[in-house]
């Protein structure tokens, strides 16, 4: 897979991108991620690739034809799955991850200041995706979030698949409690069954907890999770038991 990103600051891509595991499945091979600046596609010698807002107001905005340039370089003339971050574009979710896992090469564009030229957006026609209800200074932080998500879920990039089949959102659901060495902290037990050895009771009482956490957290993702009978028998006796 190719995720190409546009960005005045590819820097802070480099940085993070580079690192733990995103940056070994880049050494594997498994993934590029290329952070291209788009300043290197402004047309005059002082490479400005933003200028004051038509009708005035505050900030700059991005100028179209550097942006325009870079797409044209990353894209070399293939048609290529594009995203604009903005704060406008429709919310990101893990099923926007499964569905960018299956591009085989896309590209990030990401906005600076008050944002880009629209008729950046009229002609290039990305997807929106917006990281939230709420305003950051700039696409890179997003398009890391975009980049690490999607990578992670790619073969071969996690020791074990099954492991992100049971984390949050995989299923709607938010994944069990999970503890670690020592048994006891500060004075704090490890429940018991986990300790148990018995696969069977270890698999039921995770998947209780992920039922109960979800009930008590995110109710409204239950509505969209696959549930077995027993599930909705779990769910139903937690809300008789007033669990929550
Ligand atoms: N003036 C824009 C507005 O009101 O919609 C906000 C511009 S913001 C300061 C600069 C850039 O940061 C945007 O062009 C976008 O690329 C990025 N950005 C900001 N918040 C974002 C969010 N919640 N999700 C995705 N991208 C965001």
């Amino acid at each position: 897979m190719k995720i190409d990103i546009m960005t005045l600051f590819p820097e802070m891509i480099d940085a993070v991108m580079r690192e733990s595991i995103i940056g070994r499945a880049q050494d594997k091979g498994l993934v590029e991620v290329k952070a291209t600046n788009i300043r290197d596609y402004a047309l005059d010698k002082h490479h400005k690739a933003d200028d004051a807002p038509y009708g005035g107001g505050r900030g700059q905005v991005m100028l179209a034809e550097p942006l325009y340039l870079c797409h044209q370089a990353l894209s070399a003339g293939e048609h290529v799955h594009t995203v604009f971050l903005s704060a406008q574009g429709q919310p990101f979710n893990q099923q926007k991850a499964r569905e960018l896992l299956a591009k085989e090469h896309f590209i990030l564009v990401c906005g600076h200041y008050e944002g880009i030229d629209e008729r950046v957006i009229e002609e290039l026609q990305p997807e929106e995706i917006s990281v939230g209800d709420y305003v950051l200074t700039g696409g890179e932080l997003p398009a890391l979030v975009l980049a690490d998500s999607v990578t992670r879920l790619l073969p071969g990039v996690l020791s074990d698949a099954a492991c992100f089949e049971e984390e949050s959102h995989y299923n709607s659901l938010l994944e069990y409690p999970q503890y670690t060495r020592p048994p006891v902290w500060r004075g704090r037990e490890v429940p018991e069954v986990l300790l148990s050895g018995h696969h069977a009771n270890i698999a039921k009482w995770r998947r209780q907890q992920s039922l109960q956490r979800t009930l008590e957290r995110r109710p409204d993702l239950l509505e969209r999770a696959d549930l077995t009978k027993a599930d909705k028998k779990i769910l139903e006796t937690l809300k008789a038991n007033k669990i929550l």
